[in-house]
Formats: structure tokens, C-alpha cells, sequence
């Protein structure tokens, strides 16, 4: 079994949704499961359609509803010149869903749970459309193809927005859904697609794994139906040595160690979802990333590798940044009492730092500068501490860095904040 995993760049228009069948066709010869994320930029406009849901402004609510639906309706129409096809009725049923949803969310606010779990119900309708759309048009175009819900298989705890997976239960239904399918049903051409990003609590609740979760979906497959490789498809001709949307001169990496892999991911690298590494290695399963645009080209292969040799720095871009510089008011030390509370109230507000250092008297974080974490994060880290944030920051890592990528990076910039070990610079610039 191969898992395959497209993003939400591979199918944003019908010559997108088109050039993913060409692929599957192509490669559908062997056993394949299709994890699929939500068209294009879908999940920002889903969190758009959110924010006015929450903020009770029904014109621009509406308005941004219907963004979404026609940016789908036009892709339906394009591939699908009979718009008497099932496949118009059965998006437009999970529109009516969605719809239903937020007027009823509308109506009676004061039934809404929280922003978290209200954006894991929204939010998961872009997965759900994506993957109906890509069933039924591998299908009219001769394939055969089973959709399965993920929220059947992936079963995780109530962290909305940030579901962590019970591993147990996830893997014994995977295993028995996929032991179910007889062998016929995968013979050449045959393929399972299902929805990326999306799990499911114990009390039937949609959930969400973060955002980019997808990759870590397809791992869990992978991982689950000890699969023979899982194959990442991107944009870009594989894992590069920097994003080649803001450094042009980006090369591709052919090799990477699950290692280097886990470190890229960790530091803010966004080609693949930091959890995902973990369950591959785990089971020794190639993790390919290959481009959808060149899919006959190698692509990256990440593996086990012990003396991985890089020859050239990798460059990693975090945008959106803030520095949170904490004091205790009483200027006492930040030694572990006063770190471990910290520790504490961040994981409490479920705010991950990036990077961090600590002086006699104050200790700073960098964070990715989410509001809706942020802003309650600091009213309470006031209450003890003297607190300074520095917003619009970029923080930068270069792995095996040399002088001339630490000095093309800074520039002329404003250092707020400056680590180095062995492997690694990191900056936070202004
Ligand atoms: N659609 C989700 C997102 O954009 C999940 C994913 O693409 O991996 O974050
Ligand atoms: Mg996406």
C-alpha cells in the first residue's frame, strides 16, 4: 500500500484537480490510499466565514459563505460539463450542512461552545468538499475509487484545533477498514481517498490536527497500514534548501535524513507538518516529496540515514512573529521557579514558543503572533510579570550556517534577538 498525500495547491482549479488525476491514474497500478486537504486556500476562507460567525455579522458572514461555494460551484462546472452529474447534488447537500450550521450558530448564539471547537465544525467542511470532488471526478474519468470519512478511523480527544490522536483506537479501525476492502477492490486503477486534517472525538465531534495537518493524516495511514512509502506532493520539486517564493536561488535537497527531517519541521520549515516524521520513522517508511507540476522528477526521498552529509546552510523563514519579553515584577530571578510557572501558563494557553533565552531578570519568547492566543496569554502573564511584546517580527533559522547565509539573512536588519549552537542560527529581526 502506498499512501499519497495532496495539498490544497495541487487542487486549486480544475486543471489542478485534472493533473491529480492524471497522477493517481498513473501511479494507481499498486494499492493507493489519497489524503486530500481542502481546495486552494479554502481553510483561510473558511476561518474568514469563522471570524464573522463569531463576530455575529451576518452580511459579511453570509458574503464569505458564498465566496467558498462558488469558488467550488465553478470548479464542479468546469469539470463536469452534465450538471445533472451526482456530483452537484452531493456537494451542494454538504454545502447545505455548512450552511446549517452557521444559521443555526447565527440564531442562537448562546448555544456556541467556544472559538476552538466552532472552528474545527466549520472550518473541516473544506476537506469534506475537496474529497467528494476528487472521488467522483477520479470516477468519471474511469477510475474507481472508495471515499471514506476520516472521522470514521481517526479518533482523537477533544482539543479542538489541535486534536491529539488515540493511536490505539485510530489503528485497530484503519486496520480493520482496510482488511475489509477485498483484494479485487485494489486491483490497477483502484484507489481509497479520504479527507486530511480532520479526526473525530469521543463524543462524535469533528476535531481539526492543526493547521497543515494533513501531512501527519497521511503518516498516521501510513504508519497504521505499515505502508511501503508515503509520497508527499508539492509544488516545489521537493524538500528545498529555502522557500523559493522569497529566496529564488532555492535548490533541491535529494536526500534527508528523518533526522534533518524533524529538525527542518521543528525550526518552521513548511514543507512538511512537524508531527509527521515521527510515526515513518518509526516504521521505516520512505517519506518521498515529490512535485505534482513534475511528477516524473525525483523529488526528495527522507529516510534513515545515520551519516547524513549536508553540503549547503537551509534557510528557514517564520513570519508574523512576537518577541514577549516576561520580568517578574518583584525582580526576582528567572530561575526554575519562576521558568517552570511560565512553562506552565504557556501550555496552558497552548502558545508553543520558537525560540526562547533568559537573562538574570527577564526572559523572552518568540511565538508566532496569534491573537486569539496571544492576547489572553499576556492579560494573564500580567498579572505577576512585567511583560514588553515586540510585534511584525521574522524569525529566521539556518541550519549549517556559514558567515556569508548568516550575513545575507541580517542584512541591515534590527537583531532583537540572536542564538547559535554547533548547527544552528537563529534571528529574530525586525
Ligand atoms: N487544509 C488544512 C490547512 O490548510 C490542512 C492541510 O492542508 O494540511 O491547514
Ligand atoms: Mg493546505
Amino acid at each position: 500500500m502506498n499512501i499519497f498525500k495532496f495539498g490544497g495547491a495541487s487542487v486549486n482549479s480544475a486543471t489542478g484537480v485534472r493533473n491529480v488525476v492524471e497522477i493517481l491514474k498513473k501511479f494507481s497500478v499498486n494499492p493507493l490510499l489519497v489524503v486530500i486537504s481542502a481546495m486552494g486556500k479554502t481553510t483561510n476562507a473558511l476561518e474568514k466565514v469563522l471570524k464573522h460567525y463569531m463576530n455575529n455579522d451576518p452580511i459579511a458572514l453570509i458574503e464569505s459563505y458564498k465566496k467558498v461555494e462558488d469558488y467550488h460551484f465553478s470548479i464542479l462546472h468546469d469539470l463536469f460539463e452534465d450538471s445533472t452529474h451526482p456530483v452537484f447534488g452531493e456537494v451542494a447537500s454538504i454545502f447545505n450542512q455548512l450552511r446549517g450550521y452557521i444559521r443555526k450558530g447565527h440564531l442562537y448564539s448562546s448555544d456556541r461552545k467556544g472559538y476552538d471547537f466552532e472552528y474545527d465544525q466549520i472550518v473541516s467542511f473544506g476537506e469534506l468538499i475537496s474529497s467528494s470532488i476528487l472521488h467522483h471526478y477520479y470516477i468519471s474519468e474511469g477510475g474507481k475509487s472508495q471515499l471514506l470519512d476520516v472521522r470514521d478511523l481517526i479518533k482523537t480527544d477533544a482539543t479542538y484545533r489541535d486534536a491529539k490522536v488515540n493511536w490505539q483506537q485510530t489503528t485497530a479501525l484503519i486496520r480493520q477498514t482496510f482488511s475489509g476492502f477485498n483484494i479485487e477492490q485494489f486491483k490497477p486503477g483502484t484507489i481509497a481517498i479520504t479527507q486530511g486534517f480532520l479526526g473525530c472525538d469521543p463524543n462524535g465531534n469533528t476535531t481539526t490536527l492543526g493547521r497543515e495537518g494533513s501531512d501527519f493524516s497521511a503518516a498516521i495511514f501510513a504508519w497504521s497500514l505499515k505502508a511501503n512509502e508515503m509520497t508527499i506532493w508539492k509544488d516545489v520539486p521537493g524538500v528545498m534548501n529555502a522557500d523559493p517564493k522569497w529566496m529564488p536561488d532555492a535548490v533541491r535537497l535529494e536526500t534527508l535524513s528523518y533526522r534533518e527531517a524533524v529538525e527542518l519541521a521543528y525550526y518552521g520549515a513548511s514543507v512538511i507538518h512537524p508531527k509527521t516524521i515521527k510515526p515513518l520513522k518509526n516504521a521505516g517508511i520512505a517519506l518521498m516529496v515529490k512535485s505534482f507540476i513534475h511528477p516524473e522528477l525525483p523529488g526528495t526521498s527522507i529516510e534513515n540515514i545515520n551519516e547524513w552529509k549536508i553540503s549547503i546552510p537551509i534557510f528557514i523563514r517564520k513570519q508574523q512573529q512576537v518577541l514577549i519579553s516576561i520580568s517578574p515584577r518583584d525582580f526576582s530571578f528567572i530561575l526554575e521557579d519562576n521558568l517552570s510557572e511560565i512553562f506552565r501558563i504557556l501550555s496552558n494557553f497552548r502558545v508553543k514558543v520558537n525560540v526562547m533565552q533568559n537573562s538574570a531578570i527577564n526572559f523572552s519568547i518568540c511565538v508566532d503572533d496569534d491573537p486569539q492566543k496571544i492576547n489572553p496569554l499576556i492579560l494573564h502573564l500580567q498579572k505577576e510579570y512585567e511583560t514588553r511584546i515586540n510585534q511584525g517580527l521574522d524569525l529566521f533559522t539556518i541550519r549549517h550556517y556559514t558567515d556569508e547565509a548568516v550575513n545575507r539573512i541580517v542584512n541591515a536588519r534590527e537583531i532583537m534577538m540572536e542564538l547559535r549552537t554547533r548547527n544552528t542560527f537563529q534571528a529574530v529581526l525586525r
